[in-house]
C-alpha cells in the first residue's frame, strides 16, 4: 500500500510541474481575450473549382434512427485544389514537399494580412506588385510567419462567374493576383515568410498562364492558400494563423480548415 501511494504522489508531482511550466498556452487560450475566426469557405455544391477538377460531390448516405439511437454518415469526393485549400510545394516544384510533409509548426504561426482592397477597388485585371508594398517596411523582425493578401475578393465568392472572372467568349479568367516580382521579393528579403495566401482562386493573376508565382514560392519552399475567406475585417497584425490542410498522403494540396486567433486588442503595427 505505502509503494501504490509514494508513486502515485510522484505522478502527481509530474503533474503539477507539467501543468506549471507547460500550460501558458492553454491559459491564453481560455482567458476570454481572443477572437476567432474562421477564414474557410464551406464545402458544398457551390464551392468553386478549376473548369477541369472534380468538384465537391457530397452524397447523403445514412441519416436514420436505429434501434440503438440516431446514427448518420455521408460520402464526399473532391479535386484537392478547390474552395478554400492549400497547394503543397509539390504542386509546382518537383522536389517540393507534399501536403502531409509541411512541418507542423509551418502551419501555426504569426499571420500577416495586407489589405490591398482599396488599391484593388474591385478590379479584375488587377496586378499586385512590388510598389504597393513600399509601406511594409518591417517582416515580423525576422520570425516566421504566414501572409495573407486581401484583395477584396471574397464578397464575389458565391458569383463563381465574377469571382473567376469568365469570359466564355475568349476562354479566359479575370481575378486579380500577386505580380512574379512580388513573389520574388517575398522568397528573397522575406525569407522568414513560409506560406502566401489570397482570397482570390489563385496566387496569379487569373490572366496568367505559366504561374510564375507558384513557381517561384514553391521552388523555395513556401506553401500557398487559396479562396481564403476574408469578407470580415480580421486584424492585419497579432493575429496567429493555425493553417490544417486535409492530411493527404503525398497529396499536392488539400481542403484547408484555416483560422485566426486574434487578441482583442491587436497592435496597429508590426
Ligand atoms: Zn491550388
Amino acid at each position: 500500500m505505502r509503494l501504490k501511494i509514494i508513486v502515485f504522489m510522484c505522478v502527481a508531482n509530474v503533474w503539477a510541474n507539467v501543468g506549471a511550466d507547460n500550460c501558458k498556452l492553454n491559459d491564453i487560450i481560455s482567458n476570454g481575450d481572443l477572437v476567432f475566426y474562421d477564414l474557410s469557405h464551406k464545402f458544398d455544391d457551390k464551392t468553386i473549382y478549376w473548369p477541369y477538377v472534380k468538384p465537391f460531390a457530397f452524397t447523403k448516405k445514412t441519416a436514420e434512427n436505429r434501434e440503438d439511437g440516431w446514427y448518420a454518415s455521408n460520402e464526399f469526393e473532391a479535386g484537392e485544389h478547390g474552395g478554400t485549400h492549400m497547394d503543397a510545394p509539390f504542386h509546382f516544384y518537383k522536389e517540393g514537399k507534399f501536403v502531409d510533409e509541411i512541418p507542423m509548426e509551418k502551419l501555426i504561426l504569426p499571420l500577416i494580412i495586407v489589405d490591398i482592397g482599396s488599391r484593388v477597388n474591385d478590379d479584375p485585371n488587377f496586378v499586385l506588385n512590388k510598389h504597393h508594398l513600399d509601406y511594409l517596411l518591417n517582416d515580423n523582425n525576422g520570425k516566421p510567419c504566414m501572409i495573407i493578401f486581401k484583395f477584396g475578393w471574397s464578397k464575389f465568392y458565391g458569383d463563381k462567374q465574377k469571382y473567376l472572372g469568365m469570359n466564355e467568349t475568349a476562354g479566359t479568367l479575370n481575378f486579380p493576383g500577386l505580380s512574379q516580382e512580388v513573389a520574388e521579393w517575398i522568397t528573397t528579403s522575406y525569407k522568414n515568410v513560409v506560406g502566401v495566401g489570397v482570397d482570390t482562386p489563385s496566387l496569379d493573376p487569373g490572366s496568367s498562364t505559366t504561374f510564375p508565382v507558384h513557381r517561384i514560392t514553391m521552388s523555395a519552399g513556401l506553401y500557398g492558400m487559396e479562396n481564403v475567406k476574408l469578407d470580415t475585417t480580421v486584424p492585419e497584425y497579432g493575429c496567429t494563423g493555425v493553417a490544417m490542410p486535409m492530411n493527404i498522403a503525398k497529396g499536392t494540396g488539400g481542403p484547408l480548415r484555416l483560422a485566426a486567433i486574434c487578441p482583442k486588442t491587436v497592435p496597429t503595427t508590426f
